[in-house]
């Protein structure tokens, strides 16, 4: 059994300082984000997370992929869609993956252990067209879906060859909301997982009922839904786990819509019940969503929860 997180981590932005910074930030070369990655990686890594993520710090889920996309415009937060989607301009998140698993490495003295590692994080095409609004070109928002889905393929390409992640996870929210043509959405993750070598994941938050039964038949080894903020998901996976047979789940058991740290007992129930579903073998703890808006440090306490339950069990 391991852990991992959604996502996104809170971020506390700091000011140049020290002589390099500053001389980096005269030359416009500071970057503000990289204290924020590092700060979020060691905080994953304290709590005993297993499989991190590099805090995807740099901003919102839609206009972090969407700015190095031709055929999106984004004007006052708003991401519009103006033309042919095409390859992107450049390696989206490499960077900073490659950044946070260099500080993996250093926290471990330089070998990460087993069962330890980064994974890369894509926003799904369906998400992103479904958050964008059309204004040329494309008449369909469906149309516009698969060309993103090969448009992403280059970034889902190069983070497998590049950082090497223990898997890749596709974030999918919009998949539970009904707006989404399932079968384009499909279609959309299959152009994703094609040739690649190492599990595709997909997160999808809010409530399964109207989209369990499309869910199961994605083509990713990992299915992950929230279970700890939600009443009827666990119901839901109990009563048709038979589904799921052949993929691992990932088991959102902290509450990420609450500021404050979780129940002990509460979690600890909802982990072991999660585990009597799915086997300990099958089953990955997270949090529900991303973290991104609760307190650092109790951001950090939810993460450690988790983890000491896990290891309590193991
Ligand atoms: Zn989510």
């Amino acid at each position: 059994m391991r852990s991992t997180v959604v996502g996104s981590y809170p971020v506390e932005l700091k000011e140049a300082s020290g002589f390099k910074d500053k001389l980096l930030k005269s030359v416009g070369a500071y970057d503000p984000f990289k204290d924020s990655i590092k700060q979020a990686v060691f905080s994953q890594l304290d709590a005993g997370v297993d499989i991190i993520s590099d805090g995807q710090v740099r901003g919102d889920m839609v206009s972090s992929f969407s700015k190095f996309i031709p055929g999106f415009k984004i004007e006052d937060g708003n991401t519009f869609i103006v033309s042919k989607i095409r390859n992107p301009t450049g390696e989206i998140s490499v960077k900073d993956l490659l950044y946070a698993k260099n500080l993996i490495k250093e926290y471990y003295n330089g070998n990460i252990p087993e069962g330890k590692g980064i994974k890369g994080i894509v926003t799904g095409p369906s998400t992103i067209i479904h958050s964008s609004r059309i204004t040329s070109f494309y008449k369909e928002k469906d149309d516009a879906i698969i060309d993103l889905a090969h448009s992403l393929k280059k970034e889902v390409d190069a983070i497998e060859n590049k950082v090497k992640p223990v898997y890749i996870q596709v974030d999918e929210p919009f998949l539970s909301t009904g707006m989404v043509n399932m079968k384009v959405a499909r279609e959309a993750i299959e152009i994703l997982h094609e040739n690649l070598s190492i599990p595709l994941a997909m997160h999808v938050c809010g409530t399964l009922q109207d989209a369990y039964k499309d869910l199961s038949k994605f083509n990713v080894e990992i299915l992950d839904f929230e279970f700890a903020g939600n009443n009827v998901n666990l119901d839901i996976l109990e009563k048709n786990i038979s589904l799921f047979k052949g993929k691992k789940i990932g088991f959102g058991c902290i509450d990420s819509s609450k500021n404050e740290v979780d129940s002990e007992q509460e979690t600890e129930e909802l982990i072991l019940k999660g585990i009597d579903i799915v086997g300990e073998d099958n089953i990955l703890l997270d949090p529900d969503c991303g973290l991104r808006r609760a307190p650092m440090d109790v951001a950090f306490k939810k993460l450690k929860l988790m983890n000491d339950i896990k290891n309590h069990y193991m």
